[in-house]
């Protein structure tokens, strides 16, 4: 049917708060016998007739590295968008909450799992626009799964849009998406070293004592972030290798998978 991303409000029991965000609450829920995580969408917060086209195209993503949209209550005032729950909430909490505790084997695991997930976001030629460790949530089984894949795009707040404002996320963002907005699976995979960075560093926020314009002038002369005390030098090179300045000189989220799962054999 045509309403395929439909929840019917009756089918979806609510509960408590688990956290809140960009566009206001996130409910706990169950929604056909399974924990479902409930993002209640502010009205002022979202585009909501682009973001009801869009959601037809994310529900048709499915992968296990990814958080799964099983669909939109429109008759829920405001209207709910209803994922897959991850029971360890967001990566960049979780890292800070292990803080010294993670294995070598666990740390590139994580980057293993954020590349598979992005790989088939590259496949199905979907940007995800606002990769970052924080964008990244946990299940039971600690395994990381990607989310909020090209929302950004919705968000009504300007602070949010453009580079030149305050909440942009200009420490995770290519060179060319700070100067003229060209975003691409090549400026993914520019966060994705930064992501990693986040891993490797246990959580910690990168380049933590400059403002986005020291940071963006430092990008500039060519200053990258300083390799992480506990990084492999492995690890490390494909960071590097992200963090290229030509978009066309970065290595697709397939290689790096191919390159990551090479590793973890090891
Ligand atoms: P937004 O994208 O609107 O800024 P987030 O996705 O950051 O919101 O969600 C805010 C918080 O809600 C997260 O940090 C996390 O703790 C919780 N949360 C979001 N999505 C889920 C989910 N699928 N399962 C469990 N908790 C979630």
């Amino acid at each position: 049917s045509k309403d395929q991303w439909e929840i019917a409000r009756e089918e979806l029991t609510l509960g408590q708060e688990v956290g809140s965000g960009q566009f206001g609450l996130v409910l706990e829920g169950v929604w056909r016998e399974q924990k479902v995580a409930v993002k209640m969408v502010r009205e002022d917060c979202m585009s909501d007739e682009e973001f009801k086209e869009e959601a037809k195209v994310m529900m048709k993503l499915f992968h296990c590295k990814l958080v799964q949209l099983y669909g939109v209550c429109t008759q829920c005032s405001p209207m709910c968008l209803v994922f897959e729950f991850m029971e360890n909430g967001c990566l960049s909490d979780y890292l800070r909450e292990r803080k010294g505790r993670l294995s070598q084997e666990v740390m590139l695991g994580m980057c293993l799992d954020v590349s598979e997930g992005m790989a088939y976001l590259e496949s199905s030629n979907f940007i995800h626009r606002d990769l970052a460790a924080r964008n990244c949530l946990v299940s039971t089984n600690n395994e990381v799964k990607v989310s909020d894949f090209g929302m950004t795009r919705f968000v009504l707040d300007d602070q949010y849009t453009s580079s030149q404002c305050s909440k942009f996320p200009v420490k995770w963002s290519a060179p060319e998406v700070i100067r003229y907005s060209k975003f691409s699976s090549k400026s993914d995979v520019w966060s994705f070293g930064v992501l990693m960075w986040e891993v490797y560093n246990e959580g910690r926020i990168p380049y933590e004592n400059q403002s986005n314009a020291q940071v963006v002038e430092s990008l500039n002369t060519g200053v990258r972030l300083l390799k992480p005390r506990l990084v492999p030098h492995s690890v490390h090179m494909l960071m590097e290798w992200c963090w290229k300045e030509k978009p066309e000189d970065r290595p697709s989220f397939a290689l790096l998978l191919h390159e990551l799962a090479s590793l973890s054999d090891l």
